[in-house]
């Protein structure tokens, strides 16, 4: 009977039933994947040390989760306008145009379920099958996975290690052409930990103004740079309406699960963004957005104090991964993750994503996951604690020095 069923089934999907070719061709995110395969490890009685998720280990503040309580007991729980409550988009305007020094009006500004949706909404308004846009490699990987599904012509821009993870101008020169529609640049960034020089976003600015190309600039984790200040591509001439700015609240404050991001649009694509929200999320929850209100307003000491706590484990992570024979890892600039170097160990990147957590307990991400310029690297996430950190790099030494070479 069930194999009947089975049969049938398989026979209905091959015949009538298909999924599409464009949702075939999404790519996804290794870390929820290496997430959920940790998790039932640790279900199952495993000792597991977590680097692979990038979330803040941190609880949110607690004004911002009073804030938060205080919305639910106001009735602050039901549907909100579509494109954000009009005080926090106020507020978010407010925030931009001073940490961009540039001006923002609240009418540019859509609050979303967290920052990924504003990917999906410009890739969705603006790139048509065979557009040419240009993405970090590595990067996040949700870029590349969008440009497919549309059937845009994905350009990888090289992130190399010798350039702290920065671009070869030459390279992006050859790359950004009239048929460039859109531009991806993420810093400081996952997974390297790069943060571009503000020559390097110069530069940019300069070519998508020359070939009229618009900048999706993803800028969340602007508050996390360890060394010197944050830079914005929006700061050159002629920039700041070409660009989408994508920031949100899930790294600076801890708040990944109460999903909250929002986007800065160019005043002629606020509309079909608010078509785009209307047609999959209808708003954004009520009360998670005036929580958002309290946490750019109110006390920002968390923020530093996190920040700091992210500083002084990064500098642990890279000391202690550089003293592991055949892995060398840079200093990163900030995000909390480090790109570490693992080609002169003797087994693929891959295969030591998978081994570490099934033989060390440990969960880290290939660099694969993120492009093929990260094939020979791991990504750790150091939103870890100290303690936590130490004992993983213990379990990757003592894995290391057991493992045969074939
Ligand atoms: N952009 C980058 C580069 C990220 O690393 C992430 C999350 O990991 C996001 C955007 C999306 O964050 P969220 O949707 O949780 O706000």
């Amino acid at each position: 009977m069930f194999v009947g069923l089975l049969l049938v089934s398989q026979w209905l999907q091959t015949f009538f039933m298909q999924l599409t070719e464009a949702v075939q061709r999404l790519g996804t995110e290794t870390a929820f994947k290496v997430l959920a395969k940790a998790k039932q490890m640790a279900a199952e009685g495993r000792s597991i040390v977590h680097l692979e998720i990038g979330q803040p280990d941190f609880p949110t503040p607690a004004n911002i989760c009073e804030a938060g309580k205080r919305a639910i007991d106001e009735g602050y729980t039901s549907y909100g306008p579509t494109c954000g409550l009009p005080e926090v988009r106020e507020c978010i305007a407010q925030h931009i145009s001073k940490t961009r020094s540039i001006e923002v009006n609240p009418s540019q500004v859509v609050v979303t379920p967290g920052g990924k949706p504003i990917m999906f909404f410009t890739i969705l308004s603006v790139v048509e099958p065979g557009d040419e846009v240009v993405y970090p490699d590595p990067g996040f990987p949700i870029y590349k996975s969008l440009i497919d599904y549309i059937g845009g012509k994905g350009v990888p821009l090289p992130l190399l290690e010798e350039n702290d993870f920065s671009f070869d101008l030459e390279k992006l020169k050859e790359l950004v052409s009239d048929k460039t529609k859109l531009l991806i640049l993420n810093s400081p960034q996952n997974p390297t930990g790069g943060v571009l020089k503000k020559s390097d976003l110069e530069a940019i600015a300069a070519l998508c103004v020359k070939h009229d190309v618009l900048i999706l600039a993803d800028e969340i984790y602007s508050e996390l740079i360890y060394e010197g200040t944050f830079e914005s591509v929006t700061q050159f001439p002629g920039v700041s309406e070409r660009t989408v700015i994508l920031d949100g609240f899930s790294k600076t404050y801890s708040m990944t699960g109460w999903r909250l991001g929002y986007g800065i649009f160019p005043q002629w694509m606020v509309e079909s963004i608010e078509r785009l929200m209307v047609n999959s999320n209808s708003c954004t929850a009520s009360f998670s957005q005036r929580a958002g209100i309290e946490a750019l307003t109110g006390q920002q000491e968390s923020v530093s104090e996190m920040r700091e706590a992210f500083r002084n484990r990064r500098d642990f992570i890279v000391k202690g991964l550089n003293q592991i024979p055949g892995i060398s890892c840079r200093t990163p600039r900030g995000a909390f993750y480090v790109f570490a170097n693992v080609s002169q160990l003797p087994i693929s990147s891959g295969e030591l994503e998978t081994r570490l957590l099934e033989e060390a307990g440990v969960a880290c991400l290939a660099g694969g996951g993120f492009g093929e310029q990260g094939e020979n690297f791991l990504r750790f996430s150091y939103a870890n604690s100290i303690e936590n950190i130490g004992e993983a790099l213990k379990r990757i030494e003592t894995f290391l020095g057991k493992l045969q070479v074939p």
